[in-house]
């Protein structure tokens, strides 16, 4: 490196140190996955530092009490869980997700019934299975989902949003950067994921699948110490 450039980074790098992490010149500038128009994957722009972390699936029942407990141990965090209504761990933990979602902490939003791929899906199918996990989140847990939805896989078109929009469904949510976690994946590299995407204004996608998110929770912790970000709800930064 010559002096020149040497100095530029050295800039950069004093500079990101006084303003702040979310002008770090060495985080992702842009969402992982270019998403179609129409979706959302970051948040609108605050004086508050915030970040919303959104949590699917819940396929693993030990895994989606895992994240129960740390949202009971810990009154600052917020989530976002994103309903594989299909999953059985939805309504054997109803009562403590009842009781964290009447409170405002956990939000409650759509991600189908059968976990399908919507884009290869019938306009009449993609119905079904939007307003089926709204009504089974309403049952459930005594709440309106309201028009926030995200595609299994993230698999997402023009025809896919309109339906879901015709359909009450107004609000595809996608994400920024994930923290990669999923059945036989380190915590190690989910740890590296959170310290990459974790940032101001983005969401994060995470899974209810496996404990190697939660497992990483102290690092995580520290880190958005360390960024002075706070959780959010989709709501908490959209509205109801
Ligand atoms: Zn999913």
């Amino acid at each position: 490196m010559d002096r020149r450039a040497f100095l530029t980074v050295s800039a950069a790098a004093a500079s990101a140190l006084a303003i702040g992490p979310s002008v770090n010149p060495f985080l992702p500038t842009e969402p992982a996955l270019a998403w179609p128009k129409g979706c959302i994957s970051s948040l609108p722009a605050s004086k508050t530092r915030r970040m919303a972390w959104t949590v699917d699936d819940g396929a693993s029942v030990d895994s989606l009490r895992a994240y129960v407990k740390l949202l009971e141990k810990h009154e600052e965090l917020r989530m976002t869980m994103f309903v594989w209504a299909g999953a059985s761990s939805w309504k054997k933990l109803a009562k403590p997700l009842t009781e964290l979602t009447q409170s405002g902490r956990v939000q409650m939003a759509n991600h189908t019934m059968s976990h399908l791929s919507l884009t290869g899906a019938t306009d009449r199918k993609i119905k079904q299975e939007l307003v089926s996990t709204g009504r089974f989140i309403e049952d459930t847990y005594g709440v309106d989902p309201g028009p926030y939805w995200r595609p299994p896989y993230g698999h997402i078109d023009a025809r896919v949003i309109k339906v879901a929009a015709d359909n009450g469904f107004t609000k595809p949510v996608l994400w920024y950067g994930s923290t990669g976690s999923g059945t036989g994946v380190s915590s190690a590299s989910v740890l590296k994921n959170c310290q990459k995407w974790m940032a101001n204004g983005r969401i994060i996608i995470d899974h209810a699948n496996s404990n190697a998110t939660v497992a990483n929770f102290a690092s995580i912790r520290a880190l958005l110490k360390a960024r002075g970000l706070q959780t959010v709800t989709i709501t908490d930064a959209f509205g109801a």
